[in-house]
């Protein structure tokens, strides 16, 4: 699929000895011009980002790890960090309302198609809300990860007590 860059990378730190297992999806609350200017000013990341028309666009090499979570939370032994995924980004307002579109879905779709090919050891799909609620939220308002992840052969990742998008 076509793939656009920045002509740079964002932050990245080196992913140590973890095994990248999952694929964490976001949502910026925000927009594209916004959201870069921001995570180059907190030296944050995300590995993709899908503006609201399905352009896709690559901030970190994969082998990086990405600097998307934040903190996150333990739960049947496994933890989903940084270190051990790659972060996908939706351009969403975050608010519930902002519709995400038919082109992000089908671009995401064929993305994540093209990542579980190039990192066989991803066994997860999950939401930054799903690892760090209540603290986050994002991506609102989006639903059916649990069917994308079914697609993919992927196991949707989540605990108790995260409510539904
Ligand atoms: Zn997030």
């Amino acid at each position: 699929m076509d793939i656009q860059t920045l002509g740079y990378w964002l932050n990245t730190r080196d992913r140590g000895d973890a095994e990248t297992i999952a694929v964490v999806l976001h949502a910026d609350a925000g927009r594209f011009e916004g959201t870069v200017k921001t995570l180059k000013m907190r030296r944050l990341s995300y590995h993709y980002y899908i503006r609201k028309d399905g352009a896709v666009f690559k901030f970190a090499p994969a082998a990086r790890a990405a600097q998307h979570c934040g903190a996150t939370y333990l739960y049947g032994g496994l933890k989903i960090s940084n270190s051990n995924s790659i972060g996908v980004c939706l351009e969403n307002l975050n608010d519930g309302k902002d519709p995400y579109t038919d082109e992000q879905r089908v671009a995401l779709k064929e993305l994540l198609g093209e990542i579980v090919a190039a990192v066989p050891s991803i066994r997860y799909l999950t939401t930054h809300r799903d690892i760090s609620y209540p603290r986050k939220t994002d991506p609102k308002g989006f639903e059916g990860v649990d069917r994308i992840a079914a697609l993919f052969d992927l196991a949707y990742w989540t605990r108790p007590g995260v409510p539904a998008a």
